[in-house]
């Protein structure tokens, strides 16, 4: 299938490739991206439930904090690409955004192809060349360049590659992990990578007896079944290790086909499924009514309650969600009001395992950043090798963090590599 050469190769054209090759292309390269789906950027097409948050405008004082692994390691590179620069790169290219809640940035379409439509179009008006449809499946370096083979038998050579390749969540979008493989053959150490942003599952939610990874598809016990599609406002969640409290977090938690979701759920679920693959015995504690202490919520029933003329079932009614009322009714079977309040602060849920990188929104871990520059994103193992994006140990919180990241340390890569082309 025939040989190709270029001076810089960026292997997965996803968010963080594709910005790599702008990066290239802004430094005079012309780089060629080698990406395995028919089309580049599948991920992005699903982000932000497909219309893409794709940054959060915030400085690095209040960025920096949703970075949940190796935040020092992004500083240089978020620096070189902010946000704000985000938003003018790709509104220069002709993608009008705006900015909700939160500093949550989206194409004003609030379409997920108008993004990779941007990027592509960039990429390549600046004279990067993408290859779809051609998986790479071996990166070697014989003296001072680099021979990446593919799938369909083709070969091509370069001074510099960047490795784009992404993490192992959502397979389906082309990022199946062959990063690390790539990585770990050039001398790298991966740290162990583990989903994260993900559902989580409380015991006995699920027709099934396994714990850790229960794949979304298991289907619901009738406890679960319960309780699905309900949506939890304004309520704080605790996550437990035995009795060590590791976590806690206010806000919307949703109860889905997976488990416990939404904005908190997605919160603890790095630190959960961290804990749960190291043995811990996690469970997570919500108190349905944080506002109030339990006294003044006892006395408060007690009040607002009497009995009669409310019936045991009325009270609860008033006080909780319907799917909820039988829960509590088996709990707390007399009417008590301090046992009632207590209980309506501690609902106790153990967890039995997670959903895993089937539909996990992140990657945590990955290719080790202590062996990584980064001022330019080089390898300090070999030189003129590049990473950028979820490939490398980063991920962060959901709300536009973990695409600016992917982002920065692809402008970055992308800029350092066409340097480096030049410097050898
Ligand atoms: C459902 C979902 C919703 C999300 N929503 C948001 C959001 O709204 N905001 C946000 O900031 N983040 C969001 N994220 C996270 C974000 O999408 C990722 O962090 C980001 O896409 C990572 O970019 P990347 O380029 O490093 O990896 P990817 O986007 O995974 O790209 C990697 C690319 O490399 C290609 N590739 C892999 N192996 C090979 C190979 N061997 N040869 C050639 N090509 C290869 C893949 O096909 C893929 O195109 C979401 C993720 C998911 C799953």
């Amino acid at each position: 299938m025939g040989k190709g050469e270029a001076d810089i190769i960026i292997v997965g054209g996803g968010a963080a490739g594709l910005m790599a090759a702008i990066g290239a292309t802004k430094m005079g390269a012309k780089p060629l991206i080698l990406e395995k789906m028919p089309r580049p950027g599948r991920k992005i097409m699903i982000t932000g439930k497909g219309r893409c948050n794709f940054t959060n405008v915030k400085d690095w004082f209040e960025f920096s904090p949703a970075i949940r692994s190796n935040s020092h390691f992004v500083k240089p590179s978020f620096q070189n690409l902010k946000p704000v620069d985000v938003l003018d790169l790709l509104e220069e290219n002709g993608l009008p955004y705006v900015i909700e809640r939160g500093g949550r940035a989206f194409p004003a379409s609030y379409k997920a192809s108008d993004v990779i439509d941007t990027l592509v179009r960039t990429a390549t008006r600046g004279g990067a060349k993408i290859l779809t449809d051609k998986e790479v499946k071996s990166i070697d370096k014989i003296e001072k360049v680099f021979h990446v083979c593919c799938a369909d038998g083709s070969e091509y050579t370069s001074k510099a590659v960047i490795i784009a390749t992404g993490g192992l969540s959502y397979p389906s979008t082309g990022s199946t992990g062959d990063g690390y493989r790539f990585a770990e053959a050039l001398g790298h150490k991966i740290v162990s990578c583990f989903p994260s942003l993900t559902a989580l599952v409380p015991q006995g939610y699920k027709q099934s007896q396994t714990k850790g990874h229960i794949d979304r598809q298991t289907p619901l016990s009738r406890f679960g079944q319960s309780l699905i599609g309900l949506s939890l406002k304004n309520v704080q969640i605790s996550l437990y290790s035995g009795q060590d409290l590791v976590q806690q977090e206010f806000g919307d938690l949703d109860f889905t086909d997976g488990g416990l979701e939404g904005p908190i759920g997605f919160a603890i679920s790095r630190n959960a499924v961290k804990g749960l693959l190291g043995g811990g015995k996690m469970k997570v504690v919500i108190d349905l009514k944080p506002a109030v202490e339990a006294e003044k919520l006892a006395a408060r029933i007690r009040r607002e309650f009497p009995m009669p003329p409310y019936s045991y079932g009325n009270i609860l009614a008033k006080l909780l969600p319907k799917a909820l009322c039988h829960i509590f009714r088996s709990l707390v079977p007399e009417p008590k009001p301090e046992v009632l309040a207590e209980a309506l602060k501690s609902w106790t849920l153990p967890l039995q395992g997670y959903v895993g990188y089937e539909r996990s929104v992140v990657t945590a871990g990955g290719v080790d950043t202590g062996e990584v520059s980064s001022h330019a994103m080089e390898s300090r193992l070999c030189r003129n090798l590049f990473f950028c994006g979820e490939v490398l140990d980063i991920d962060a919180n959901t709300g536009g963090y973990n695409l600016q990241c992917a982002f920065s340390t692809g402008m970055l890569s992308g800029m350092s590599a066409a340097a480096s082309v030049v410097r050898d």
